[in-house]
């Protein structure tokens, strides 16, 4: 008989996670960096508490979701019985949507338009919450994905400052599926470093390695760890 899902069977979820953390640790030495200058997001995104609780009780503490609605029925419950968790919105964001973010998110990573840069700042002022935002690029310039065009970046980088009093961390990407992810990388580093943020998300399950290569400060890890969606 063949398993549906064999990595989930031959690989114990807290053993995928050890597999992923030496993998990084070798990205970093390679790369001459500091373990602690890289932030695993484990995503989590499909997966329910069962699944996720071996993966905290192996020590992970950040963890990423792609949807409000899913990140609100899954960790209000999870969150009592282990502090210190942080949760990261990585998937985008309606404006309606901003008060349950921000009072749920510790980061959000999707922050791509003027509507949601609003709605964000009214509800971290009104909640008094410090949130960590990054603005999503759209480095393949598709147009079925979100996030600012590169040749917008700057000027939208300015507005979220200048406009919305918005503290911004760093910069997202997400690589078309279809090409090598280091030029994306690259371009993505680049305009955060002339627009001084010290902060990048990039790099998942099947590229974090060379993300790390680029300067992820960030990497967003799903499968690697949980398994095939
Ligand atoms: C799902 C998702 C990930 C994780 O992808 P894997 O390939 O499973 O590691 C990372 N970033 C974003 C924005 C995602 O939606």
């Amino acid at each position: 008989m063949t398993p549906e899902n064999p990595s989930a069977i031959t690989r114990p979820l807290p053993s995928a996670l050890a597999s992923v953390e030496a993998d990084i640790l070798r990205a970093c030495v390679e790369a001459r960096r500091d373990r602690a200058s890289v932030t695993l997001i484990a995503v989590s995104k499909t997966f329910d508490a069962e699944a996720i609780t071996p993966v905290i009780d192996a020590g992970q503490r950040v963890f990423g979701e792609n949807r409000v609605q899913e990140a609100k029925a899954k960790w209000p419950g999870l969150m009592p019985a282990y502090p210190g968790l942080a949760l990261h919105l990585i998937g985008p964001l309606q404006s309606n949507k901003a008060k349950e973010a921000v009072a749920l998110f510790d980061a959000v990573h999707s922050v791509d338009r003027p509507s949601i840069c609003e709605a964000l700042a009214k509800e971290i002022n009104s909640q008094k919450r410090r949130l960590e935002l990054f603005v999503q690029l759209n480095t393949g310039e598709e147009p079925q994905k979100a996030g600012v065009a590169p040749a917008e970046a700057d000027a939208f980088i300015a507005a979220c400052r200048e406009k919305y009093g918005l503290e911004i961390s760093g910069l997202m990407c997400i690589p078309p599926v279809d090409e090598a992810p280091a030029p994306h990388f690259a371009l993505t580093a680049k305009i955060a470093a002339r627009n001084g943020l010290n902060n990048l998300s990039m790099g998942m399950s099947a590229d974090f390695a060379i993300a790390i290569q680029f300067g992820a400060t960030h990497i967003r890890v799903g499968s690697a760890i949980f398994g095939h969606r």
